[in-house]
């Protein structure tokens, strides 16, 4: 890959053409844009801590900045893993479709690119949609009802196909119980992030059985839950 050069010193570098696109970076004040044929694709913050992670003092600051500009294009200009395309593509994790991080691996799909991850959540926005109209129909049903119940289905043939599609959504997902505070109770599978919940999706079944899932924007307000009313989460021992 040709270099990158400075058109104005410590702001912004020449347009560099690669694959038959443009990259070009920018500098201002401790944020950093890099633009892929005009589109602005990445937007850091180079904090103090990024900053002095990479300053040495023997160097100018400069030549830091544009051979830092250089290291983010090296690593991310890569094929796609989805349209194959090399461009900026990045690992699923820092994409917004890092919950299907382990959907995509399974398929041998390490980075994504922009427009594929866009393309991406508008499908997943449709099928959201495709989703909440087949609910209401009542078409889907959702996996719940007391304490016992949810029990019963774990303890049925049923939980190996829930076990299965839980482990299709990624390593972090687990098996868990959304609790209202009117003691309904529903089966969720849980991204359970480093401390925390990442998100839930509430787990239903279509009218021929076969499993699906409901984000809980869809799946709440469709369970009939207010603002206001209590929720509990509880996740499953592995
Ligand atoms: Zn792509």
């Amino acid at each position: 890959m040709e270099a990158l050069r400075w058109e104005i010193p410590g702001k912004t570098t020449y347009p560099l053409e690669q694959n038959g696109l443009t990259y070009q970076v920018a500098f201002e004040g401790n944020t950093v844009q890099v633009y892929e044929d005009g589109q602005l694709l990445i937007e850091e913050d180079l904090s103090e801590e990024v900053l002095n992670h990479h300053r040495n003092p023997s160097v100018p600051l400069e030549n830091q900045l544009l051979s830092w500009a250089q290291m983010v294009l090296n690593q991310f200009i890569q094929p796609c893993g989805q349209c194959r395309q090399v461009r900026l593509s990045f690992p699923l994790e820092l994409t917004t479709l890092a919950h299907l991080a382990g959907f995509y691996e399974s398929q041998g799909i390490h980075s994504i690119c922009p427009s594929c991850t866009i393309a991406k959540e508008r499908e997943l926005e449709e099928q959201g949609k495709t989703m909440k109209e087949s609910f209401l129909r009542g078409e889907l049903q959702i996996l719940g009802g007391t304490e016992e119940e949810i029990q019963r289905i774990l303890n049925s043939a049923a939980s190996l196909s829930i076990r299965h599609y839980i482990q299709s959504l990624g390593k972090t997902w687990r098996t868990g119980m959304l609790k209202f505070s009117d003691h309904r109770f529903y089966l969720v599978a849980m991204k359970v992030g480093e401390e925390q919940l990442d998100t839930f999706l509430l787990l239903a079944r279509d009218s021929h059985g076969k499993l699906a899932s409901l984000p809980p924007e869809t799946g709440l307000p469709a369970l009939g839950f207010q603002e206001g009313d209590e929720l509990e989460l509880l996740a499953f021992e592995k």
